[in-house]
């Protein structure tokens, strides 16, 4: 059998595995988890039991050695089911996190955190942002400075995907604050240390089921241990990972354009309006047939991006233009699917309401669309 086809049936079983656990665990609840504000803890164990947490990392820590695609698929399936802010949850902690350990950390650093992650026990975020320093990462305030055999660690993030349940998070901090991006390192750092404090969620307007808060550290003390990689690296690390981050981003788009999608042929074909069904529209079947058309070759990039992602080739102009792409074409295809179920797709009984709102966040988070803008135009145009 061929390597392709080996994928083709790993993708299979675990999309068949991941389907049936979500419409038993999770699809009956996630509305009302959305009301509320987020999910239950227990979710992530529950999705750690049945393989779905970083299924790509080595077996040796646990995980399943699946394909990268696997890993994919899950963010995908998430997306077109509805489910964006358990996906984005799940991107931050399995397509970013878990390979930030992997690829980055040292034997110890990944025999103790990887197989935690794996089962649930330990959930994963990334702080990079703050509240002075978003885009223009090299602002960055938080610094953590040397003592012995520790560093002590001062400042605050923003906007951070599992803040609240994280029980590890990969912290970027300045270690030389006088060389600007060249002066920041990344930290493993265990939430339970005293020192570090977690504010309040954010509200949102969508991906409610996400956590995202605001993080504390006054004095927080770790062991020289838990710096990731080389000191004064990070800046390195961070554009290093970030291709397989926006790749991630681009597949929950792609599922989230397909769910739309979805949901609106059925609506179009039901609903009738002058005496015939709104699919029978030209208007609404050109509008489909475009947006379609703009899906296929997203896909076909996606798919060409996640295979020299995968083989370690991935630029960041092509990661750049996938994301903005991708996410662009995503709130195109939920806006105009909205608008073509009336004022029904304004009310929040209609799952394509929650497709939009969903979808704002996807230009703005992991490099916002005029980042993109600026990354491609440096190809282009050189610097
Ligand atoms: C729901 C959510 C989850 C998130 N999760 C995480 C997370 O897990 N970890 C994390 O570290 N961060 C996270 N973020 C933060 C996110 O990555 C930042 O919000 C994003 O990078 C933009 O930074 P900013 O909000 O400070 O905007 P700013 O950088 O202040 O940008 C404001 C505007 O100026 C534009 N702009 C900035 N620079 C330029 C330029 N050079 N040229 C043209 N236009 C420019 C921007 O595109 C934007 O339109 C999350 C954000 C949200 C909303």
């Amino acid at each position: 059998m061929g390597r392709m086809e080996h994928i083709d049936e790993d993708l299979t079983l675990y999309r068949d595995m991941l389907i049936r656990c979500l419409e038993r665990e999770v699809l009956p609840h996630y509305d009302r988890w959305e009301k509320q504000g987020h999910m239950p803890r227990e979710v992530w164990n529950m999705l750690g039991a049945a393989g779905m947490l970083g299924p790509d990392m080595p077996e040796e820590y646990g995980a399943a050695g699946a394909p990268f695609e696997v890993n994919l698929m899950i963010l995908e399936e998430t997306c077109r089911l509805g489910l964006a802010g358990l996906s984005t949850g799940l991107n931050v902690h399995a397509n970013i996190v878990m390979p930030y350990v992997n690829n980055i950390g040292t034997p110890e650093q990944k025999a103790y955190w990887l197989p935690k992650m794996a089962t649930g026990e330990v959930i994963g975020a990334i702080g990079m942002t703050e509240p002075g320093a978003g885009s223009d990462l090299a602002g960055m305030r938080t610094n953590a400075v040397r003592d012995g055999d520790e560093y002590v660690i001062n400042g605050s993030k923003i906007f951070i995907t599992n803040g609240l349940n994280a029980g590890l998070v990969v912290l970027a901090a300045k270690t030389d604050p006088s060389k600007g991006a060249k002066g920041i390192s990344l930290f493993l750092v265990d939430t339970s240390l005293p020192g570090f404090k977690k504010g309040k969620g954010i509200e949102k307007i969508g991906q409610h089921t996400s956590d995202t808060a605001e993080l504390f550290f006054d004095n927080l003390r770790v062991p020289a241990s838990a710096l990731l990689g080389e000191e004064n690296k990070g800046f390195v690390y961070l554009m290093q990972e970030l291709p397989r981050e926006r790749v991630g981003v681009a597949t929950q788009a792609v599922g989230a354009c397909e769910g739309a999608m979805a949901l609106t042929v059925d609506y179009v074909t039901q609903r009738k309006a002058f005496g015939q069904a709104v699919s029978q529209f030209q208007n609404t079947r050109f509008k489909m047939a475009e947006l379609r058309a703009e899906i296929e070759l997203v896909k076909a990039y996606l798919a060409q991006c996640t295979a020299r992602c995968k083989a370690g080739v991935m630029s960041t102009e092509e990661a750049s233009i996938l994301k903005l792409t991708s996410t662009e074409l995503q709130c195109k295809v939920t806006d105009t699917c909205l608008q073509l179920f009336g004022g029904y797709g304004y009310t929040q009984e209609y799952p394509i309401s929650r497709f939009y709102l969903d979808a704002r966040v996807q230009t703005i988070y992991a490099g916002t669309s005029e980042i993109m803008k600026e990354m491609i135009a440096r190809g282009v145009l050189g610097r």
